[in-house]
């Protein structure tokens, strides 16, 4: 058994489904699917329980149907069922490299995934079942990240993990702006108050009320969710 001693019992890992992409521009690379299920596996083995609500990005976004004319909850539908497949992917990469898991879809997909009852998905958690959230809340008009918080707070999550592709939260762009400062440490209402744009509103007013603490990390930096979950200083803290 691993010595080293996590920070958290519980986490909720939001994906985005970009993290997917990997090199591709469009759909879901495997490899990168099978290397970010090494990465959760080393978490798994310090025996924190996991529940990750993976996003359909890489594949549909709901606003994309909508720009080009479509009814926005056909798109929604749509982005709903996106994130089904990438969801069937990481499991089977989990899998793979022997976590046990759960798909678990807000929307009835019988052949490959249980319904979300609380109960149930906290029963596996406690067992060391890899939980996967699909279909965010199976309603359109919301988004992953809403999703995310909401079920962190049904589960009893002690933090959000929030994999991006950039370091943590910034004062401004880094990448448009060289003088842009990242936050080690911040406050629900200090992200307010500066108008830092980390989760959706509606994803961050939950959170924020219920004080569900943050981290946003760069995911595709080797170690970073480990050291993430061992509470060292990777990305940003928001609580
Ligand atoms: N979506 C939805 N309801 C939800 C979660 C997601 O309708 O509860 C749809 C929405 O169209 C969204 C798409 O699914 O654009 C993919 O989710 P998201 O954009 O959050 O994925 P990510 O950006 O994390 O890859």
């Amino acid at each position: 058994m691993s010595k080293e001693k996590p920070a958290y019992r519980r986490i909720l890992l939001k994906l985005s489904g970009e993290s997917l992409l990997g090199d591709l521009p469009f759909g879901i690379d495997i490899k990168t699917a099978n290397s970010i299920a090494q990465d959760i596996k080393e978490i798994h083995d310090l025996n924190v329980q996991i529940a990750i609500m993976i996003g359909g990005g890489n594949l549909f976004r709901g606003i994309r149907g909508t720009e080009a004319g479509m009814d926005r909850a056909s798109a929604d539908y749509m982005g709903l069922m996106a994130t089904i497949m990438n969801a069937i992917a990481l499991q089977d990469a989990l899998e793979k490299v022997g976590c046990d898991s759960r798909h678990i879809c807000a929307i009835e997909v019988k052949a490959v995934a249980e319904p979300f009852i609380r109960g149930r998905v906290i029963r596996h958690l406690e067992k060391g079942r890899v939980v996967i959230f699909s279909a965010g809340l199976g309603s359109p008009y919301f988004t992953t990240d809403t999703a995310s918080a909401l079920r962190a707070l049904e589960i009893g999550a002690d933090v959000i993990f929030k994999a991006t592709k950039v370091d943590g939260a910034y004062s401004a762009d880094p990448v448009k702006d060289k003088s842009a400062k990242k936050f080690m440490v911040i406050s629900h209402e200090d992200v307010i108050k500066r108008g830092l744009q980390v989760m959706d509103t509606t994803a961050f007013t939950l959170c924020k009320e219920n004080k569900m603490p943050i981290v946003i990390f760069n995911l595709q930096k080797q170690g970073n969710l480990k050291n993430a979950v061992l509470g060292l200083d990777v990305g940003t803290k928001i609580f």
